[in-house]
């Protein structure tokens, strides 16, 4: 399988890094490869959209011609996609006024609506151990200028919260993360996204 990581902003290398020893560690032979245009998503079986600054990941979709192939690859191809941060706000159908002030276009692939940068600015950035639902250990995790899940509706189902808030969502191919499970070495979440490929 070949994963693609959305790379035109962000923590582009941490999440290629991560999803090649997700590959290695649960013995799938596939390789993950950034992807910057039309050629790249053409190849690919699965996707990450990291974190970054969604407005500018978004506008950047845009210009280069990804963002209604995205759409497609999601909906009419049942393409498994993980959001992580950025890429969760992108996935979600409403982001608020922040969102619509920045005239940010969203992927709007998951029935949920988010607050961006709900738990505060850069300096609030914290980790936190939680409790995901379909794991038995806790989940270390890193927030950074996070976002967090208002409300799911549909087939969108929480699976994590942090101080009342939803921080983790599954709907069928889709996972919305407001944290980086990219960044605490724990690739458990990784796997489950390597799952639905
Ligand atoms: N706060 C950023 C945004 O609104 C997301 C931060 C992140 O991806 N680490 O796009």
């Amino acid at each position: 399988m070949r994963i693609g990581v959305i790379g035109v902003q962000g923590d582009v290398s941490e999440h290629v890094d991560a999803v090649a020893r997700a590959l290695q560690t649960y013995g799938k032979s596939g390789e993950a490869i950034a992807v910057r245009r039309p050629e790249d998503l053409a190849r690919v079986d699965g996707l990450t959209i990291p974190g970054g600054e969604s407005t500018t990941i978004s506008k950047l979709l845009v210009k280069l011609g990804l963002f209604d192939e995205i759409v497609r690859r999601g909906t009419e191809d049942a393409m498994p996609i993980m959001g992580t941060c950025a890429g969760c706000i992108l996935l979600s159908k409403d982001a608020g006024i922040q969102a619509d002030k920045t005239k940010t276009k969203l992927l709007g692939l998951m029935d949920m609506a988010v607050d961006r940068n709900a738990f505060g600015r850069q300096r609030e950035s914290f980790e936190a151990d939680l409790v995901v639902d379909g794991l038995d250990a806790p989940f270390h995790s890193v927030f950074i200028r996070a976002p967090a899940i208002l409300r799911t509706w549909g087939t969108c189902t929480p699976l994590a919260r942090h101080r009342d808030r939803i921080v983790l969502a599954r709907q069928g191919h889709l996972i919305a993360s407001a944290f980086h499970p990219e960044l605490s070495g724990d690739l458990r979440i990784h796997r489950w996204f390597l799952d639905l490929v």
